[in-house]
């Protein structure tokens, strides 16, 4: 029931005892549940502090910086696994493919070019003796692979009748011909190839350090 200046008569109470009454029931709320600050660990050195305010997780300022800083770099390594785990197999193949190059390239380092003979002094690749295109399971495989001059890579697409004259002189008629006789399959999974990235690392780190 209203009366005329359409006040419900309890409200009132409002701006007198009820205000009152409210604020003190605001009072034993606080005085239930106060900001009673226990010791916790810095969450960016780990170091035990007393908070001064309830959320607060680092101990000073400089913490402060190292947090957000902390935060970012577990976002970006969040990201990197993400992108690492969509990788697909020909990705990772070409990964693997760069590092199984380098070995190739360092360990051939004092020969001449396999298919011409030369030592030039321009670029030198990595040249697969059986194309990537027509035997892919070795593509990845050292013995396939030799330093060659980019003329004989690239404009004479391999040279490849240079390229086996240079195999025969270098390591034999039989490797060669086992090489050429090669077509068991490899079907890689995403680890194995990723072994074959992380081994020729490895290796080629290991030869660096031996003829250094
Ligand atoms: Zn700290
Ligand atoms: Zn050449």
């Amino acid at each position: 029931m209203a009366d005329r200046d359409g006040k419900r008569p309890q409200q009132i109470g409002v701006t007198g005892a009820g205000c009152v009454f409210r604020n003190a029931f605001f009072v034993w709320i606080a005085a239930l549940n106060p900001f009673n600050p226990k010791p916790r660990s810095c969450k960016a050195c780990s170091k035990p502090f007393v908070p001064t305010k309830p959320m607060q997780a680092v101990c000073s300022p400089r913490c402060a910086v190292k947090k957000v800083r902390q935060d970012k770099a577990e976002e970006r390594a969040k990201v990197k696994t993400r992108k690492e785990k969509a990788l697909t197999l020909s990705q990772r193949r070409a990964r693997a493919q760069v590092q199984v190059n380098a070995y190739v390239r360092l360990r051939d380092a004092d020969l001449p070019c396999i298919s011409c003979g030369r030592f030039h002094e321009g670029q030198w690749h990595a040249g697969h003796y059986r194309s990537r295109g027509s035997a892919l399971h070795l593509s990845l495989d050292p013995r396939n692979i030799h330093r060659q001059c980019a003329p004989c890579n690239t404009h004479l697409h391999g040279n490849a009748i240079g390229f086996r004259a240079g195999l025969i002189a270098r390591y034999g008629q039989p490797f060669v011909e086992e090489l050429e006789a090669d077509n068991t399959l490899r079907q890689y999974t995403a680890e194995q190839i990723d072994a074959i990235k992380d081994e020729y690392r490895v290796k080629t780190k290991q030869l660096m350090k031996e003829r250094e």
